[in-house]
């Protein structure tokens, strides 16, 4: 894209006067613009490798019984292995498409519900049985917005629930309608942050502890998401967490995007 991009502030100078500041950022625009691009099109092209690694590891392990235990116990990290590769490069992807509002989904109103309701279904292998999983949603509670990133974004915070929470406890999913808002949480009983690293945490690939993440198959790019999902909603994230109490992570829907109303459920079905 052409053109200059300036970046204007204004501060109160004395009582009447006020100084401008205008910068040229078209470098850094154009830079960061290039790293988009360059992070799109890489994922996009390991892809293709990885289907190929992934389709001849499924023949190998076919004929795993056959073979000497060491052979099999590498193609058991292999295919652990390439699959977190293909959940890297998805979340990649994903985080590349909110980021440049490429291939947008079309809003419509949800079932928060039925949204929850599958994402339960998905994480109920991941629940050990020292985790207890509460979902709270007051009845035809309708979203509007875009129904995979919304998914997306619920179950990034729902999963790091389970997974910061090595030795289990309750995790509480709860919607709750409020005047001026709808304010969906996850409140779990686990390691809990120290405060210092809360403003980092939606940074892309930062981990509070950096052996944590991959010993837990994370990305490090759950909450990048998350925070990139709850802007195209108009939605703020809020986080409060105590080491080793446990934490709630919280998104604030604005009112005109909430409803709770039984008419919407046909208008959502169809
Ligand atoms: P990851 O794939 O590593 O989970 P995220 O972006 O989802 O990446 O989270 C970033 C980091 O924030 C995690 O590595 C973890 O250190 C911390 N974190 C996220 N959610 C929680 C939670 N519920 N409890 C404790 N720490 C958390």
């Amino acid at each position: 894209k052409e053109g200059v991009y300036l970046e204007v502030q204004t501060t109160l100078y004395d009582q009447n006067d006020h100084l401008i500041f205008i910068r040229d950022v078209t470098r850094l625009y154009l830079l960061e613009q290039m790293r988009k691009d360059f992070v799109a099109n890489a994922s996009h092209e390991l892809k293709t490798p990885l289907t190929v690694i992934k389709g001849y590891l499924e023949t190998l392990s076919m004929f795993k019984d056959s073979l000497p235990a060491s052979m099999q116990r590498g193609i058991v990290s292999m295919t652990d292995q390439s699959q977190r590769m293909e959940h890297l490069i998805e979340d990649l992807l994903l985080l590349s498409r909110l980021e440049t509002n490429e291939k947008r989904e079309e809003h419509q109103w949800h079932s928060i519900q039925d949204v929850l309701e599958t994402i339960e279904r998905t994480v109920k292998p991941i629940i050990s049985e020292n985790h207890t999983l509460t979902v709270s949603v007051p009845n035809d509670s309708y979203l509007y917005g875009a129904h995979s990133e919304l998914y997306s974004a619920f179950s990034n915070l729902i999963v790091n629930a389970i997974k910061y929470s090595p030795n289990g406890g309750q995790i509480s999913v709860i919607w709750e309608n409020n005047e001026h808002s709808g304010v969906f949480s996850v409140a779990d009983q686990g390691l809990g942050i120290d405060p210092r690293f809360i403003p980092r945490l939606t940074e892309r690939f930062f981990r509070v502890d950096k052996g944590r993440g991959s010993s837990t198959g994370g990305t490090g790019l759950g909450l990048a998401i998350v925070k990139h999902v709850l802007i195209h909603h108009n939605a703020k994230l809020q986080i409060s967490s105590q080491p080793n109490i446990g934490s709630t992570f919280s998104c604030h829907f604005p009112i005109d995007r909430v409803r709770q109303d039984a008419m919407l459920a046909s208008v959502a079905a169809n």
